[in-house]
């Protein structure tokens, strides 16, 4: 650490969960670091989600990327009272195309990483009674789950708290360039600016946006109170999941696509990755459906919620689910590239996460950015 980094003051656009990650790789580099956020908290993405740190689904750099924030994660939950556990996360088969998927998987991984269990097994981690209907599950133990509605704010406030730090709420960066920020509240000057905006970043940066071909991914959630008393356990994939991480990327996942859209096309239509994640208080945060739009019209189509539940309760053995609260979620895509990086101006880099993975890889991405600083 120089003395001049000391000095260096790092201005950080956006407050979710890969701005901070930024700020936190900032500060423990000896950086000076003011994150400004637009709204009075963070409300986005980053506090919408599953709060699932879904490592061991990821491949290549998303999957290394994984790994580091999955120690960030734990790590914060020491320094910055983060609620993150160590759930591990239960894939279920309840189909023979679905197995097939998860026994090419395991063939692929070391045990440690990916471990096969029974569907009574898998039946009793998650408290079902009577589990006939579950074939067997892959078990990844080294998953996390976060509470996604505090997570954020409470790594706020330890920057906020740190005494090289600064988070400045309700305050909206207009204009980016090269030694400073123009806000609603003023100028604030920088030796080097992180905009971490998340879908946001075509309000910043228009051209880039439309060349990286960023769009609005909408989705569908919901909370629901737990069948019956389930302990708390692991954060549970099904097999739209299969469809969509790269882990599972052999032979048996196109057969299970071409299965799914014989026997399921209303699954395939909203983009389905039916899962759920269990919270400190024992609700269930279920989804979800995926529509990419330019802008996302903010409508919740009650069809895609129901198909949702049904799905959910059918892997529960439950005849229903009751709701407590629905919302929807946008996160950045675009089939240009998973993670955006650009460096419009000296001094600027752009991070944006444009695949659904910023709570699996987000914290991962500030140190890697402050070591190119
Ligand atoms: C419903 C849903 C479920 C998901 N589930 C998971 C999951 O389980 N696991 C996983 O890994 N990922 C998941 N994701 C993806 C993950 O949530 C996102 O990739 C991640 O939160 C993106 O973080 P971010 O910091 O880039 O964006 P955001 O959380 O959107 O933060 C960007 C921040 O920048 C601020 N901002 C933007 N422009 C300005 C400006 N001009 N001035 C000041 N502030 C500005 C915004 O107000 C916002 O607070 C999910 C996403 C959704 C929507």
């Amino acid at each position: 650490m120089t003395l001049s980094k000391h000095a260096s003051h790092v201005v950080i656009v956006g407050a979710g969960i890969v701005g901070l990650g930024h700020a936190v790789a900032a500060l423990d580099a000896g950086y000076r670091v003011t994150v400004v956020e637009q709204d009075a908290a963070a409300v986005l993405a980053s506090v919408r989600n599953f709060g699932h740190v879904s490592t061991s689904a990821q491949s290549g750099e998303l999957h290394d990327l994984a790994l580091e924030a999955n120690s960030i994660w734990l790590s914060l939950v020491e320094r910055a009272g983060v609620e993150a556990r160590r759930s591990g996360t239960l894939v279920v088969a309840r189909s023979a195309a679905e197995e097939a998927v998860l026994q090419e998987l395991a063939a692929d991984r070391a045990s440690e990483d990916a471990r096969l269990v029974t569907g009574a097994e898998a039946g009793e981690l998650l408290r079902i009674p009577d589990p006939d209907h579950l074939r067997s599950a892959a078990l990844f133990p080294a998953d996390l789950t976060a509470d996604p509605r505090t997570a954020v704010a409470r790594i706020a406030a330890w920057v906020d708290d740190h005494e090289r730090g600064e988070v400045r709420f309700s305050t909206s960066v207009r204009e980016v360039r090269e030694g400073a920020v123009e806000t609603n509240r003023g100028r604030i000057a920088a030796d080097h600016v992180v905009v971490a905006a998340g879908h946001l970043v075509g309000r910043l940066f228009p051209a880039l946006a439309d060349e990286r071909e960023v769009r609005e991914c909408a989705l569908q959630m919901l909370r629901v109170r737990p069948p019956r008393e389930m302990g708390i356990g692991p954060a549970v994939l099904t097999g739209t999941s299969m469809l969509r991480y790269g882990a599972f990327a052999g032979a048996a996942v196109e057969a299970l696509r071409d299965e799914l859209r014989a026997s399921r096309p209303e699954l395939l239509e909203i983009d389905a990755n039916v899962m759920f994640t269990q919270q400190a208080d024992g609700t269930l945060l279920v989804g979800d459906s995926h529509a990419a739009h330019r802008t996302a019209p903010p409508f919740l189509d009650e069809r895609w919620s129901r198909l949702l539940l049904d799905e959910v309760a059918a892997v529960l053995g439950a005849p229903r689910l009751e709701v407590l609260e629905r919302w929807q979620g946008v996160y950045a895509t675009s089939t240009r590239q998973d993670i955006l990086r650009a460096y419009p101006a000296p001094g600027v880099s752009v991070v944006t996460v444009t695949t659904g993975v910023g709570m699996t890889v987000g914290l991962a991405l500030g140190a890697r950015t402050v070591a190119a600083l």
